[in-house]
């Protein structure tokens, strides 16, 4: 699932939500409820999860509905254009020469050789 977007923070602390994003918000563990303002808040007061920076008043931000990860607007978009399609996101970078690549793949079958020997 792509990260979520808002459009404008209320404040650096939260920001009041929908209905509709309750559940991505309960499973962030970042739902606010109760207060006078309004009925749902989500809360980002630890700001962008990649660089840190702080949700501005006023300034879109993202949430991973999986992580539960608030992002800034760079971090978010970026986040969301890597996996565009396919629903299995795989976590870690594909760079080149990674080292735990060392797969063993079943047996090998290499003691089922024809016996056919015709050299001679
Ligand atoms: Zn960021």
């Amino acid at each position: 699932m792509r990260p979520i977007r808002f459009e404008a923070a209320d404040s650096r602390e939260r920001t009041q939500i929908g209905e509709g994003l309750t559940r991505p918000a309960v499973k962030a563990g970042r739902l606010e409820t109760g207060r006078k303002e309004g009925k749902y808040f989500l809360r980002h007061d630890d700001g962008c999860a990649a660089c840190g920076a702080p949700v501005e008043p006023g300034e879109p931000f993202y949430l991973d509905p999986e992580t539960g990860e608030i992002l800034c607007e760079e971090h978010g978009r970026e986040r969301r254009g890597e996996s565009e399609s396919g629903e299995n996101a795989e976590v870690g970078e594909n760079a080149e020469g990674g080292p735990d690549s060392g797969v063993a793949e079943g047996t090998d079958g290499s003691d089922e050789e024809p016996n056919g020997s015709e050299r001679g």
